[in-house]
């Protein structure tokens, strides 16, 4: 690929609408991508056909229009994508890569979760899940250009992680490499939520034979109890018809100056102008009730 290209995204999972976490993800990675001179894709994320809410993506979209975080080419939907993540297991486990496991979720909580190889050569359950054979010693490094140096030993840490779940959802770790791969992602810039996650999509990037992207992890915003705002733990939304608000809370949020602007328009404009990575916190970041107390 072009070394000079960049090519950013954001992929929200449609579970509710997006409240000011989500919203500084968005933003984060769109400025990013705007003032690289890239391209900003989105994905929607709805593999786990459990914890989807019926219309959400399309809220989803119409905020971020409303924000004025307009995307460049199609909205890649992963619920159309069975039969290409189908084939990149199908090859992973021809190549020894990956193996069927029957373990009960019973077994599993003997180890705390974690999977010990028990059942790498077969077993019987009925509806078994498929998991990545994650070799003894393996250990990922990357640089995150806003959290800095990060190591994980996958082995140890992490274990052998599933693939296809056994309920038949594909798990978020495949769908993501696969699609950011697909879609020619040089730059991954979202929550610090899934900083722990990167090890296992470089690990499969490289299984998979795709090039790693540059990685950058903001803030995590919490509520007054210090959790995550969660979509599907009923955040407070951001309103789509009084967007300035939202965004001057996120940009604060995000380490940046002041920007004097009543418009989106005029607001992004500035953003890409501004924006500095070096500003953002390296550490979560609880936001005032106004933007997140649960409904
Ligand atoms: N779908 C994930 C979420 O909504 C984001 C995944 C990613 O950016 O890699 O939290």
């Amino acid at each position: 690929r072009d070394a000079s290209a960049y090519r950013g995204r954001y992929a929200p999972s449609p579970t509710g609408p997006l409240h000011a976490g989500s919203l500084l993800a968005a933003l984060g990675s769109w400025v990013m991508a705007r003032q690289a001179h890239g391209d900003w894709a989105i994905r929607i994320e709805d593999v786990d056909r459990l914890r989807e809410v019926a219309g959400a993506a399309q809220g989803q979209l119409a905020t971020l229009q409303a924000f004025g975080l307009q995307h460049d080419g199609p909205v890649l939907v992963q619920s159309t994508r069975d039969a290409r993540y189908a084939a990149v297991i199908d090859d992973l486990l021809a190549r020894g890569h990956a193996f069927v496991c029957h373990c009960s979720r019973a077994d599993l909580a003997a180890t705390n979760g974690r999977h010990l190889g028990v059942c790498r050569a077969g077993g019987t359950r009925i509806d078994p899940a498929i998991r990545l054979l994650v070799e003894p010693g393996t250990t990922v490094e990357f640089v995150d250009a806003i959290r800095g140096p990060q190591t994980q030993r996958v082995d140890v840490e992490v274990g052998d992680f599933v693939l296809r779940r056994a309920d038949g959802f594909w798990a978020y770790q495949l769908a993501v490499v696969v699609d950011d791969g697909d879609q020619g992602i040089t730059d991954v810039v979202r929550g610090a939520d899934l900083l722990d996650s990167t090890a296992r999509q470089i690990l499969l990037q490289r299984m998979l034979g795709f090039p790693t992207p540059r990685y950058a992890h903001l803030p995590l915003l919490l509520d007054v109890d210090g959790r995550k705002l969660s979509k599907s733990a009923h955040a407070v939304p951001v309103d789509a018809c009084d967007p300035m608000p939202a965004l001057h809370a996120v940009w604060h949020a995000l380490g940046q100056s002041k920007i004097d602007a009543d418009a989106p328009s005029m607001f992004l404009e500035r953003a890409i102008q501004d924006f500095e990575i070096a500003r953002v916190p390296t550490h979560d970041i609880a936001i005032a009730a106004s933007h997140n107390t649960a409904v």
